[in-house]
């Protein structure tokens, strides 16, 4: 399991129901603004409203669940990454939120996008994303996603296995191309949040070894193909870290793989990638690094490892997922039953069943996510209560907010909002139990578009030739 909160649920106190981390809010209806999209605020009436619509208002045009993405804040984020990182270029990976419009906001703010399947490559060259900004990812491209990236001109291929390269030359050799790649190593570190651990870790699939030796041999049989051209490394340490401590020890090994490829074929190369995984406030206990203070330390950490290495500083890339479209995205639901539980030692919990769940945000049940969560449609009147958030799927796991103080009131036909929520939801959803996946809108001075419409019970009988 994925230890996404170092202070998590499994520190709790036996005799408490509530985490230690949770503590009982003086006001239930206060918002904490770092968890939630830039334009969110609760106005006089009592309701969340979020760039100048409320939640009802959304509610009552797009229908319950819903995903709804705030335009601005969006933008203003992806802004934020490439200004602070200029210079440098910031790839948007675009498994954490994609449509085509997304695509479109990305080129539009000067980013690159990365993608991970031929599905994604689709999405993205339809939003009108220029080839040569797309990164392509994948431990195991399929020849034809290998075919329609080459095909496209993609402007870097990260190539995670020797099979892959073989792959690519065949393709290359058919297509009278030369592919333009990267390797993806792996360093040893491995980041949570505030944890990483920066030796073993290589047990797992993505990359090649860099203490194997392995990732310096593929780098000189790709030196030497006639259908490749090396541009450089690529390495990802893994996701929600707030701080640079594990990109400072990557960013060493990495570099000094450089240096041994220098040593070792006498050519300097251009790129190196530090990959992603900015964490981001799901709950008001996290408190990530901004982007300049971020790139104010990679900066630094890069230029010191390079000089210590004798290397010219390369082209340097990195690539945000969450950080810039998790926090705009709040996920809105309609409260359908109510009940409180006798939990031992006189103590209780109440589970407020929505009408979504698991599979339109998996991440709670996967990897034991933590989120938060508000009464959305009024003030609540009642005090605190420790609440749990879950769906209405067929799984006692289905899970969305696991511990949350809600006020005691909440009850059938209110809404509840859970910020934090545009990334790795809807990209990850599933029609488990045949629920049709969710709209996605986006918000902006009040009005409402849709990027995703919900899916409908034609569009699930669609695929069943039976039906
Ligand atoms: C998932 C992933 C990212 C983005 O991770 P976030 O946590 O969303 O920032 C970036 N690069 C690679 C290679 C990834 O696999």
């Amino acid at each position: 399991m994925t230890h996404m909160h170092v202070a998590g649920s499994i520190h709790a106190d036996a005799t408490s129901p509530a985490p230690l981390w949770l503590t009982r809010p003086d006001d239930v209806n206060a918002l904490t603004a770092a968890v939630w999209s830039k334009n969110a605020f609760r106005n006089a009436d009592g309701e969340v409203e979020i760039a100048g619509r409320t939640a009802a208002s959304i509610v009552a045009e797009m229908g319950s669940p819903v995903y709804v993405i705030d335009e601005d804040d969006f933008r203003t984020r992806a802004r934020e990454w490439r200004d602070a990182f200029a210079g440098w270029d910031v790839f948007y990976a675009g498994k954490s939120f994609l449509c085509t419009t997304v695509a479109r906001w990305i080129a539009e703010e000067g980013l690159g996008l990365d993608v991970c399947s031929g599905g994604e490559l689709a999405v993205a060259l339809r939003g009108g994303m220029t080839p040569a900004r797309i990164g392509m990812h994948g431990n195991n491209k399929s020849v034809d996603e290998l075919r329609a990236g080459l095909s496209a001109g993609v402007g870097r291929i990260i190539v995670d296995s020797s099979h892959e390269i073989t792959r690519l030359e065949q393709l290359c050799a058919e297509l009278g191309t030369v592919a333009e790649v990267m390797i993806r190593v792996t360093t040893g570190v491995e980041a949570h949040t505030h944890e990483y651990i920066a030796t073993a870790h290589e047990d797992q699939k993505f990359g090649f070894s860099i203490n194997g030796g392995a990732a310096l041999v593929a780098m000189v049989r790709s030196h030497h193909s006639p259908y490749i051209d090396l541009k450089g490394i690529h390495s990802h340490i893994g996701s929600q870290i707030f701080d640079t401590n594990g990109f400072e020890v990557a960013a060493r090994r990495t570099l000094k793989l450089m240096a041994q490829f220098h040593e070792a074929t006498g050519v300097t190369l251009a790129d190196l990638d530090l990959g992603g995984g900015f964490g981001i406030s799901y709950i008001k206990e996290d408190t990530p690094a901004t982007p300049a203070e971020l790139a104010a330390g990679l900066r630094l950490i890069v230029e010191h490892e390079c000089r210590g290495f004798g290397l010219p500083v390369p082209r340097m890339s990195i690539e945000p997922g969450r950080a810039i479209c998790g926090p705009p995205g709040t996920a809105i639901y309609t409260v359908g039953t109510v009940k409180t539980v006798d939990i031992g030692s006189g103590q209780s919990r109440r589970y407020v069943a929505v009408d979504g769940g698991m599979s339109d945000n998996i991440r709670p049940a996967l990897y034991a996510a933590e989120y938060s969560a508000t009464l959305a449609n009024r003030a609540g009147e009642g005090g605190p209560v420790l609440s749990r958030v879950v769906g209405k799927h067929c799984e006692g796991g289905d899970i969305l907010v696991r511990d949350e103080f809600l006020p005691d009131d909440v009850g059938p036909g209110d809404l509840i909002a859970v910020p934090a929520a545009g990334a790795y939801s809807r990209s990850m959803a599933s029609n488990y139990n045949h629920v049709p996946r969710p709209p996605v809108v986006a918000v902006r001075d009040g009005h409402l578009s849709t990027l995703l419409r919900r899916e409908t019970m034609d569009d699930l009988l669609a695929l069943d030739p039976g039906a």
